[in-house]
């Protein structure tokens, strides 16, 4: 027991005592308090004001310090934890409570690198000051924080990615678009390919729809293969895939039919020995400044349509419209 100023209570005294009634009540309840403190979770230190030297202190807080019982007698506070000087610390302790009321608290890491919150609580006796400190590990709340934040991160993750594929959704596609429109602004303008499955309907019909998820899946890992690690592949809806990809717009048409011929050259195993080969149409278009990512979106939905129109397995690249043209399309 460390909480040593209040004298332990001899049973026999205490009897004595007893008789007069009120000094063993008062007794009872000061060891009471003495021994909740030694045993309460948050460290608590009891310093002489003036000098900030330590008198008490529970076990909490030689744990929390980390030092042996014998390194916190007498020792004085700033030389734990406290990097201004003494007359320092006690001119803004007092400041701080002129301006705050009666305590002072703040977060600070320790020199053994424990993150505590400080509470400081001035005493006023009749002839002394004494200062209250209480130190609460905060420990457990920053991995409790670190928890949650790291379970948002994967949450946000999560609604942004098709489930099926692991590509993004179209949530995410539209959160990656913004951010290929902001970063095209300082000069890294980029390609929008939208990639549909030929009669990916038929497929369907003819070999049911769990087949047809795996098709999904398999042009999915094509796409995303071809692909650097800064393009951004996403599954659109359905059988229908955007790529966003920062290169100059002379090579867009030349990755889309690189991409389209990955797909073309991976038949997909229908289980009695034969394969299905499967067949993209790519529609691609170009940023331009000042041009909405809608307005891009909607020129190489219009590029693929003309894909399909003529005869589907192929791309179409179609420059921007001019701002005007796209204006009154609008
Ligand atoms: P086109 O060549 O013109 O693109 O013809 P298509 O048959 O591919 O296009 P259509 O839009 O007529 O059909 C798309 C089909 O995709 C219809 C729908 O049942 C199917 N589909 C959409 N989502 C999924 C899915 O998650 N899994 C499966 N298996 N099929 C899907
Ligand atoms: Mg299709
Ligand atoms: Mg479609």
């Amino acid at each position: 027991m460390t909480f040593s100023r209040i004298p332990d209570v001899d049973a026999e005294k205490a009897g004595m005592l007893g008789t007069a009634g009120v000094p063993i009540n008062t007794h009872r309840a000061l060891q009471c308090l003495r021994n909740l403190i030694d045993i309460w979770p948050d460290g608590v230190l009891v310093c002489d004001f003036e000098s900030l030297r330590i008198d008490e202190w529970n076990s909490a807080a030689r744990h929390l310090i980390d030092v042996q019982g014998a390194a916190i007698e007498g020792s004085r506070l700033p030389q734990w934890f406290l990097s201004s000087d003494r007359r320092a610390l006690q001119r803004r302790i007092l400041q701080e409570l002129d301006k705050d009321g009666d305590t002072l608290r703040h977060n600070m890491t320790l020199h053994n690198d424990t993150p505590v919150e400080i509470t400081l609580v001035p005493m006023r006796d009749t002839d002394a000051i004494s200062l209250i400190v209480v130190l609460r590990d905060r420990r457990p709340y920053l991995d409790h924080l670190h928890t949650v934040k790291r379970q948002l991160a994967k949450a946000e993750e999560l609604i942004s990615q098709d489930a099926l594929t692991g590509l993004l959704n179209r949530l995410g596609f539209e959160q990656a678009i913004e951010e290929f429109m902001v970063e095209a602004q300082s000069d890294k303008p980029f390609a929008l390919m939208i990639a549909d499955i030929d009669h990916f309907k038929d497929i369907n019909d003819t070999y049911g729809h769990q087949l047809g998820d795996e098709a999904l899946k398999v042009v999915a890992a094509r796409l995303a293969e071809q692909l650097r690690d800064d393009d951004a592949v996403a599954r659109y809806g359905g059988e229908e895939f955007c790529i966003l990809m920062a290169v100059p717009d002379t090579q867009v048409v030349e990755i889309a039919e690189r991409v389209r011929h990955a797909v073309a050259a991976t038949p997909i195993g229908l289980g009695d020995g034969s394969r299905l080969t499967l067949t993209i149409s790519i529609g691609a278009t170009y940023y331009q400044p000042a041009l909405s990512a809608d307005a891009m979106f909607e020129r190489a939905d219009e590029a693929l349509y003309e894909a399909k129109e003529y005869g589907r397995n192929r791309t179409v690249m179609l420059q921007p419209l001019p701002m005007s043209a796209a204006d009154e399309e609008e």
